[in-house]
């Protein structure tokens, strides 16, 4: 009997960590890939620019608002959001190639950008990483003192939208310790290692 290659071939899933800026998920993401080396990190683009010891091609691949524009115009993006005045993207090409090869992917994105993928490809997972809580968030920036009540009502108004999406994801993690939040993660991403997308 002939085996079908297309039958055989499975593909891997597309796991979608997000949640609102200040909740810790790029800390959470470094220790899943510590831990879980196989998985396959997507690289964004973004308009802002680089940080000190920011590289081209591994934190970012640092665009021009010329040519990110461009190449939202030409549908190269599988996701794209404004974050904080800056834009940032999922490469579509890439990320579909390595889910075709059987890879398990991950993107670190905006809860924006989170809600776009999951309207295009439902079989994603997505994982949402929530701050502690409000009052402690509030606390944490009047303790900064770098910005006025207003900007920090803003950031408050926003955290509370985002917030609101959680019933949107699949799981929703609270960082309250980065050791415990990890395990459930790894926990999360171990239990679709056999289980093919949608499934
Ligand atoms: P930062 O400038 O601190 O690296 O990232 C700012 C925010 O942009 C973070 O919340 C991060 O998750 C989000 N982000 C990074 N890459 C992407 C992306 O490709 N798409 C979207 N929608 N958000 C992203």
């Amino acid at each position: 009997m002939r085996v079908d290659e297309s039958l055989s071939a499975r593909q891997g899933n597309l796991f979608i960590v997000s949640g609102p800026s200040g909740a810790g998920k790029g800390t959470l993401v470094r220790a899943l890939l510590a831990r879980v080396p196989d998985l396959w990190l997507s690289v964004s683009s973004t308009t802002r620019a680089p940080r000190p010891g920011e590289e081209e091609g591994i934190h970012y691949f640092f665009l021009s608002r010329k040519e990110f524009d461009r190449k939202v115009e030409s549908g190269g993006f599988l996701e794209w959001a404004e974050v904080h005045s800056n834009r940032y993207g999922t490469s579509r090409d890439v990320v579909e190639r390595k889910i075709d090869q059987g890879r398990q992917v991950v993107l670190e994105i905006d809860p924006q950008g989170a809600q776009q993928v999951k309207e295009r490809m439902p079989q994603s997972v997505l994982i949402f990483v929530n701050a502690p809580d409000l009052s402690e968030l509030r606390k944490r920036l009047f303790g900064r003192g770098s910005e006025t009540e207003e900007q920090i009502e803003a950031r408050m108004a926003r955290a509370i939208e985002e917030m609101e999406l959680a019933g949107l994801y699949d799981f929703v993690i609270t960082n309250d310790d980065v050791v415990r939040a990890t395990d459930e993660l790894v926990g999360i991403i171990d239990s679709y290692a056999d289980k093919a997308p949608g499934a």
